[in-house]
C-alpha cells in the first residue's frame, strides 16, 4: 500500500462523511451489483463510456493547455463552471452532434469527476489527473433516475438491465456508476447515504473500547472505569471516528475520475 493512497477491493464502503452532533454519524455505502446488458444496452453503455471518457480527456488537455499558457500569469486555472460552460459549446457544434445522444447528466457527471480529480490532486490526496483510454477499465455515472429491482435495474434512455441483486440496497440513493472491466464484465455501484447511524463516538473508551453507559453533554472530561485512562471528552471522540473511518477506508476504494485517492477525514467539530 503507497502512503496516502488506499487500495482496495471491495464494494461496501466508498466514502464516510461524518458529522457529530449527537454521537451521529452520516455515512455512504456502496452496493455493487453484477450487470447482463442485452446487446442494444450494451451499444448504449457503450456510447455513456465514450462521452464519459472523452469528454474527461478533452478538458483535461483543455486545463492542461490553459495552464501552461497562463503560467507565468499566476493566473486561476479553469474550473467545473468554465468546463460547463465550454460544453455547452461544444454540443451546439455539428463535429460533436453524438454528444447529445444519451443522458446530459453523464456528461456533466464526468466534468465533475475530472473537477474532484483536480482537487484530490490539489490536496495531496491523489496523483496528478491522467488521460483515460479506450482499453482500460470504462465507467460512465448516472445521478438520478436509477431504479434497482428484485432482478434488475433501471437505467434513463437504456431501460431495465438483468442484475444479480444479491442483497437489497438500502439507503437513499445518491448515485450509480456502471463500469465495465477490461474482461468484458459489467458491475453497478449504488452509493447510498446511511442516515444517521448511531456511532457512541464520545462514550467509548479509545484505549480499551469500553463504552460507558451514558456520559450527559456538560461532562467534558472522565475517566475509563476499566483501564483508568483520563479522557477528554472532544478528543477521545475524534480519535474513536478516525479510527473508524480509518476501519472502514482500509477496506474501501474511493473513486473520484479514475484515480485512487486516501479518505476523506473532515476536521472534528465539536458538539
Ligand atoms: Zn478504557
Amino acid at each position: 500500500m503507497k502512503s496516502g493512497v488506499l487500495k482496495a477491493h471491495i464494494e461496501t464502503v466508498l466514502e464516510i462523511l461524518y458529522y457529530n452532533r449527537h454521537d451521529a454519524m452520516l455515512i455512504r455505502k456502496a452496493f455493487r451489483y453484477r450487470l447482463y446488458p442485452i446487446a442494444d444496452q450494451e451499444q448504449i453503455f457503450a456510447q455513456n463510456f465514450g462521452q464519459t471518457r472523452f469528454l474527461y480527456n478533452f478538458f483535461l488537455a483543455e486545463r492542461k493547455a490553459f495552464y501552461e499558457a497562463h503560467k507565468t500569469e499566476k493566473k486561476k486555472g479553469l474550473t467545473y463552471k468554465d468546463n460547463a460552460n465550454a460544453l455547452k459549446k461544444l454540443k451546439e457544434n455539428p463535429q460533436y452532434a453524438w454528444l447529445k445522444i444519451g443522458h446530459s447528466q453523464v456528461l456533466q457527471q464526468s466534468l465533475i469527476d475530472l473537477d474532484k480529480a483536480y482537487q484530490n490532486y490539489f490536496s495531496k490526496r491523489a496523483r496528478f489527473p491522467k488521460f483515460h483510454k479506450k482499453n482500460d477499465k470504462q465507467s460512465a455515472r448516472y445521478m438520478q433516475y436509477v431504479f434497482v429491482g428484485e432482478n434488475w435495474i433501471d437505467f434513463p434512455k437504456i431501460g431495465k438491465v438483468n442484475a444479480v441483486i444479491h442483497r437489497p440496497c438500502e439507503g437513499k440513493m445518491k448515485n450509480v456508476t456502471v463500469t465495465k472491466t477490461k474482461s468484458g464484465r459489467y458491475f453497478a455501484s449504488v452509493q447510498v447515504e446511511v442516515i444517521d447511524r448511531f456511532y457512541p463516538s464520545s462514550r467509548e473508551c479509545c484505549n480499551c473500547h469500553y463504552v460507558l453507559p451514558e456520559l450527559k453533554l456538560s461532562v467534558r472530561e472522565w475517566d475509563c472505569p476499566v483501564c483508568g485512562t483520563h479522557h477528554d471528552r472532544d478528543h477521545n471522540a475524534a480519535k474513536n471516528i478516525e479510527n473508524e473511518a480509518k476501519t472502514r477506508a482500509g477496506i474501501a476504494q474511493s473513486y473520484a475520475g479514475g484515480e485512487d485517492v486516501s479518505p476523506v477525514l473532515k476536521s472534528w467539530q465539536p458538539s
